[in-house]
């Protein structure tokens, strides 16, 4: 643990996923003094109902376990409440960043939780409320490779495909704060059925249940594949890193699967770069981080397609915070508001 200074005016960063749920304290020098991280709680039906009789809202045990992780953070760190100026959050769903709500989220039981309140006035704090996404863009562009850029976009690539976008140095959120569902955009209007209910958005064609659904497909014709070895012989365990494992052995079947992923990748990115012309495209996630090919033959197809100079001035980079970006970003908007650079 860094050490701790009288004069830290140290803010908590949390991010509160689908899966797990991040806390951190950070410095005024956005150290990050220390961490914790837990799986969100899964809740049930017959839970949630019980919950609803106690008279609980949906989603209050996700936010009691940030407000004890955050507790957890001042005995571990041994500084009290009075030392901290605010609380950024960041959570997996639809935001109304001004009133503090989460409208909705399709992995967290919030309906219509007012999640800032909840924590301010647990802790007598400010608190700022913003969608995962765009909290992790805001984090890449404070503190990681978005550092110094002023348009940029940033995408994360994993289950599921979120976006964050920059412009003129601020996140841009649209007219009630759910623009930048990148990952809903259309790349295919015959493509597969997503999550969403549309067909043929950019997450049903590119994201991890994607691959693995291509190479399974691919493996069913040919059994001894290379790939199902990388997965340890397991159809289930088919993922972005088998594939990756086996192209790099120079596996066609391998390589031609990821083509066709970073084809899709690129003709969403070629869209983003004519609409928005950015200077970076920040890619983060899991499938990101299995191997370059995948943004290798995204980028050719950027080259291709894309308007110039658009084209040309665009640079495809991998994001550098990792899980990191949600509370950096998180922490960074809280200082920003009590500091009153923001508006
Ligand atoms: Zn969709």
């Amino acid at each position: 643990m860094i050490k701790i200074m009288p004069d830290d005016n140290f803010v908590i960063g949390v991010d509160i996923g689908g899966t797990k749920t991040a806390v951190a304290l950070i410095n005024k020098k956005n150290d990050v003094v220390c961490e914790l991280i837990e799986p969100t709680p899964k809740i049930g039906p017959s839970e949630l109902c019980a919950h609803r009789q106690m008279g609980l809202q949906d989603g209050e045990h996700v936010a009691k376990l940030a407000i004890s992780l955050i507790e957890k953070i001042f005995n571990v760190a041994q500084i009290a409440v009075k030392d901290i100026g605010g609380i950024g959050v960041g959570v997996a769903g639809t935001v109304n960043f001004k009133s503090g709500t989460v409208i909705f989220s399709p992995n967290l039981p919030f309906r219509n939780f007012c999640l800032k309140s909840t924590i301010s006035e647990y802790f007598k704090v400010p608190v700022f409320l913003d969608n995962d996404a765009n909290v992790a863009a805001w984090g890449e562009k404070c503190s990681g490779a978005g550092r110094g850029a002023s348009q940029i976009v940033c995408v994360t690539i994993g289950t599921g495909i979120g976006g964050g976008l920059i412009i003129n140095n601020e996140i841009y959120r649209g007219s009630i704060g759910c623009a930048a569902e990148i990952g809903h955009m259309v790349i295919d209007k015959n493509g597969p059925r997503c999550a969403c209910g549309n067909y043929g958005c950019f997450e049903a064609m590119a994201a991890g249940p994607a691959i693995a659904r291509k190479a399974r497909k691919a493996i069913a014709e040919r059994p001894n594949a290379l790939i199902l070895k990388m997965a340890g012989g397991e159809m289930d365990k088919i993922n972005g890193e088998s594939l990756a494992l086996a192209a790099m052995e120079g596996d066609e079947l391998a390589v031609g699967i990821l083509r066709e992923i970073g084809e899709n990748v690129g003709v969403a990115f070629a869209n983003l770069v004519n609409i928005f012309n950015p200077e970076l495209i920040i890619v983060g996630g899991g499938v990101a981080e299995t191997g370059d090919l995948i943004l290798e033959f995204a980028e050719d197809v950027v080259k291709n397609r894309a308007i110039k100079p658009n084209s040309e001035i665009v640079k495809i980079v991998k994001a550098q915070l990792g899980n990191r970006a949600g509370f950096m970003g998180a922490a960074a908007l809280i200082r920003e508001e009590i500091e009153g650079h923001h508006d």
